[in-house]
């Protein structure tokens, strides 16, 4: 640590809202959105430089931004990671992890329940470069075990699991990757790193949508990938020569929304534990699943993994699907949307949404239910969500 440097030591609140600051020669206190798309040099000896390598500086929007940099460098800090680089989305930050660590003929063991395009990625696109992927429960450390394979490259899972809040220890994941060479990397966007840090508990990359909770109010696309600066310069020369940049005022968007992410974060948990033990008490649900509840079977390990246990929600009605879309229709506050990590909160029915492309067994297998609704739990007084919540059981005939 540097003496000179202020945030040397600095907590994470703090880091949110002071690093990653370059500030101009206009002084200004914000930070600045650079519009440009490329760069002047001040010599020819310079561009040749800059061009070669030699001398670190800007050369052209599609390999560095100064907005872009700041938000890379304020997330880098908040996950005590050596660097981060920014991306368009969350699904080209996946799939700049991927071309960044794996080759053809390698294996990927991946958790059952991921986000489902992360799944398309993997079946449509990497398959066809000869990457082959095996799913196993994300809490069956045997399953883990037993899929490795000398070709194995990668270990890639979510925790919690959505949308059925499933925790699982990261610590053992890794001690797996370590001893078989893998590279861990851990889809962090549902806890983000005011909640948890999973390059602490080894995992070796971390990869977001800061479409969801790093923005925190539904604005624009962008992903990240974090880790080491040797694995972080591999995805920036993925991103340098194929092009999913972020854009400099979605980074800006990205940066104001880390200066308020623990406050939001700290409020989105607050409100949905309130909220789930309250809909444990409800006569029409049958069970809620969120990590915040004392008799979850993931309570241990979230409470030792997780400084909070996050916004997502979900609980099963009685009945079934028609149940749970009468339920859905009859609310009138929450968004009706596949979408998560916002202001506003958001409602969905995994079984005939995010889910619907599995099959009945591959839903029953993973414990989607049809009586299962999602909540992502957002920022709006809890009295008036509760409310609306019995808008919805009243709609149930
Ligand atoms: C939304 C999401 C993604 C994909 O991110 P985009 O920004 O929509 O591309 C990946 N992983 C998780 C867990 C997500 O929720």
């Amino acid at each position: 640590m540097n003496d000179d440097d202020p945030l040397a030591g600095a907590h994470i609140d703090t880091l949110a809202i002071r690093s990653g600051i370059e500030r101009s020669h206009e002084g200004e206190h914000a930070e600045p959105i650079f519009t440009t798309s490329s760069y002047v040099f001040d010599s020819a000896a310079q561009a040749a430089a800059r061009f070669s390598g030699a001398e670190t500086g800007n050369v052209y929007s599609r390999y560095t931004n100064p907005t872009v940099r700041a938000f890379e460098q304020r997330l880098a800090a908040l996950e005590g990671a050596e660097a981060a680089v920014a991306t368009a989305s969350g699904m080209a930050a996946i799939l700049a992890a991927c071309m960044a660590f794996l080759k053809a003929g390698d294996h990927v063991i991946c958790s059952r329940d991921v986000f489902g395009t992360t799944v398309n990625l993997f079946g449509k696109f990497l398959a066809k470069f000869g990457v082959e992927v095996t799913y196993v429960p994300l809490l069956d450390t045997a399953a883990w075990r037993a899929a490795v394979r000398p070709e194995t490259a990668m270990l890639f899972l979510e925790t919690p699991s959505n949308p059925l809040c499933e925790i699982v220890d990261l610590a053992e994941i890794a001690q797996l990757s370590k001893q078989s060479n893998c590279v861990f990397v851990v889809d962090n966007s549902f806890c983000t790193p005011a909640l948890q840090l999973p390059l602490q508990s080894g995992a070796d990359v971390v990869v977001y949508s800061a479409t969801k909770y790093l923005d925190g109010q539904g604005r624009c696309m962008g992903g990240a990938v974090v880790g080491g600066a040797e694995q972080m310069n591999e995805v920036r020369g993925f991103l340098r020569t194929c092009g999913p940049t972020m854009s400099p005022f979605n980074a800006w968007v990205f940066l104001k929304g880390l200066e308020t992410l623990r406050l939001r974060m700290d409020a989105h948990s607050r409100s949905a534990l309130e909220i789930a033990l309250w809909l444990q008490q409800q006569p029409m649900v049958e069970r809620v699943y969120y990590a915040g509840l004392p008799d979850h079977p993931g309570h241990a390990i979230a409470a030792r993994q997780q400084s909070g246990y996050g916004g997502v929600l979900s609980f099963l009605v009685k009945g079934g699907k028609e149940q749970a879309w009468q339920f859905i229709d009859a609310t009138r506050l929450m968004s009706h949307t596949a979408n998560l990590g916002d202001a506003k909160t958001t409602i969905v029915h995994p079984a005939t949404t995010t889910h619907g492309r599995l099959t009945p067994e591959q839903r029953e297998q993973a414990g989607i239910q049809d009586g299962l609704i999602r909540i992502s739990v957002g920022l709006e007084n809890v009295a008036d969500l509760k409310a609306d919540i019995l808008c919805g059981f009243a709609g149930i005939r």
